[in-house]
């Protein structure tokens, strides 16, 4: 109740997302995100899903870090992107995305259970109807005809290292698919070594950006990842094998 109506926080960050993104959300996409805020605070009592508790941080790193790796999306209207959010934990950055951009489809896999249970009670909750949850490893649905080379996009945050990242992700993408790889820290050093990588797996670093947010001034990168070729059959390698063994 706290924050239904007395809370002019997210309206008041629409200038913001202007600046920094060229967009901002409607009044409706305002009132989602901010059900979603209260949806993941009680889910947290229960779940301990993630330790932002503040709305300023809940908007800074939830809302506004998920968008700004979809930035060029937000304000293309023409595409019906097919997008997975791997390893999506409490739902970021697929559920804002999914919000976001109305004409999308998301699906948010997790490998927890009781992760995907909560996210599939929440996106009934907010009537979210372009959302899915899946639970699944990365590795096994990768392997899987249903999902293997059918995404335009693949979403990675806080999973794994970005070379386990880009294993987990290309296989999932249709050639010519983006995979966005949401870092804090980078170094060129990284980049020589995830280059390689990246080829195996039938794709090129498109681009990597840096950037500040803006609330609290952090530096954050988004790894570009485009396919260019099918990914060889053998990756994604059996579960587990990825984040042991990275390529
Ligand atoms: N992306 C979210 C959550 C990060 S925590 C965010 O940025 O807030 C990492 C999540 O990835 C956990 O929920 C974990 O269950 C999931 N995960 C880790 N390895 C995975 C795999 N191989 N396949 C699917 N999910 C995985």
């Amino acid at each position: 109740m706290e924050n239904t109506q007395s809370s002019p926080l997210l309206p008041e960050m629409n200038p913001v997302w202007q600046q920094t993104l060229g967009w901002q959300p409607t009044k409706e996409q305002n009132d989602l995100f901010e059900r979603l805020y209260e949806g993941i605070l009680s889910g947290n009592r229960q779940l301990n899903l993630t330790r932002i508790s503040v709305l300023e941080e809940f908007w800074e790193k939830h809302l506004w870090d998920s968008l700004r790796g979809v930035a060029p999306l937000l304000t293309s209207m023409s595409s019906s992107p097919r997008v997975i959010d791997i390893g999506t934990g409490a739902g970021f950055p697929g559920l804002p995305v999914a919000i976001a951009i109305p004409q999308s489809h998301l699906t948010l896999l997790d490998s927890t259970r009781k992760k995907i249970n909560f996210l599939q009670t929440l996106i009934r909750e907010l009537g979210i109807n372009n959302a899915e949850a899946i639970v699944g490893r990365a590795e096994a649905i990768g392997q899987q005809p249903q999902h293997r080379y059918t995404y335009d996009i693949a979403l990675v945050r806080a999973v794994a290292s970005a070379s386990v990242c880009a294993e987990y992700a290309l296989p999932l993408l249709k050639t010519g698919g983006l995979a966005v790889v949401y870092r804090g820290y980078w170094s060129e050093e990284e980049k020589d070594a995830l280059t390689g990588v990246v080829e195996q797996l039938g794709g090129v670093i498109e681009s990597i950006e840096k950037f500040t947010t803006p609330l609290s001034n952090s530096i954050r990168h988004c790894l570009y990842l485009r396919l260019i070729s099918p990914t060889p059959a053998k990756f994604p390698r059996p579960v587990g094998v990825p984040a042991k063994q990275p390529l």
